[in-house]
């Protein structure tokens, strides 16, 4: 299997079932946070996000928290979440996927790091030895994603322009 290849792809962790991991035979999860558990550098934790976590909580599987993100960034989500964490975990080496394996006290095998990104989350995990699933990004980047809600906007405005406009004729 390739080096850049995960064990599973997802458009996003909540499609992440309980069957998905038992057959991968994993029991543990390894999270990234940024475009996987929330958008980048938010703090924002959605109800399908929250309900997921508890789901996978209550099904007794393993979570914990991996990020190559500051402390500062990653603890007060974490504590959100009620997840300990890793931070600055210089992904894609392996050390912060081993320590968070060994902190969980689950094999290597059983665990599998979620997240969006091959170079990072991806390659790490097959470092590590652990198994391996990657999520399209919540969002793909930010300003492209203002542009389009600007051009959306404005074209939601000119659409009402229109209309006034015709309102206004005299028939
Ligand atoms: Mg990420």
């Amino acid at each position: 299997m390739s080096l850049f290849h995960p064990d599973l792809l997802k458009n996003s962790i909540t499609e992440i079932t309980y069957d998905d991991l038992q057959r991968l035979g994993v029991r543990g999860l390894l999270l990234d946070v940024d475009n996987t558990l929330t958008t980048h550098g938010s703090q924002v934790l959605t109800s399908a996000i929250s309900e997921w976590l508890e789901n996978m909580k209550r099904m007794d599987i393993a979570l914990t928290i991996v990020s190559n993100a500051t402390s500062k960034r990653v603890e007060p989500f974490a504590r959100r979440v009620g997840l300990k964490f890793i931070s600055f975990a210089c992904k894609p080496l392996p050390i912060g996927f081993i320590r968070a394996a060994k902190r969980l006290g689950i094999p290597r095998r059983e665990c599998a790091a979620v997240g969006d990104q091959t170079f990072t989350d991806i390659i790490g995990a097959r470092l590590a030895g652990v198994r391996s699933i990657q999520l399209l990004p919540i969002l793909p980047e930010r300003q492209p994603l203002l542009r389009f809600k600007r051009r959306f906007e404005r074209y939601i405005i000119a659409g009402y322009r229109r209309k006034q406009e015709r309102n206004a004729k005299p028939r």
